[in-house]
């Protein structure tokens, strides 16, 4: 399990848009954004890709879904509507192996994505 890029976001080698932070898990805005809120969730446990969480991580996994929400709400985009999405591996379009999920909204997302 090497390093990634978001090990660096967490270190604050690399700087980044923080928009939640506590000990487990960082949000922070996506530098190639896709909507007007694109943000990403990650736990700060290295876990590459969803494929290889374990039963132990069931209550962090979980705790992804909840900072999503807390942040759609906070950010006004909750009633209207939002996207979450974990891309796995390479025809997932995974691109950053360090799990996390994307927050998009703030625009109306279209249906399937290619
Ligand atoms: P994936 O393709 O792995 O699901 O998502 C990786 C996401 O990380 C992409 O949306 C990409 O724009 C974002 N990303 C890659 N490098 C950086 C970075 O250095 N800073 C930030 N804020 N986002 C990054």
């Amino acid at each position: 399990m090497s390093e990634t890029i978001f090990d660096k976001i967490i270190s604050r080698e690399i700087p980044a848009e923080i928009v939640y932070e506590d000990e487990n898990y960082l949000a922070f805005n996506d530098i190639n954004p896709q909507a007007p809120i694109h943000i990403l969730i990650m736990p700060k446990k290295r876990i590459p890709t969803i494929n290889d969480i374990q039963k132990n991580d069931s209550e962090l996994i979980a705790g992804l879904f909840f900072i999503a929400k807390d942040i759609a709400i906070k950010k006004g985009i909750d009633k209207d509507g939002y996207r979450l999405i974990l891309n796995c591996n390479e025809n997932g379009g995974q691109s950053v192996y360090h799990i996390h999920l994307h927050l998009i909204g703030g625009r109306k997302l279209s249906w399937i994505p290619g």
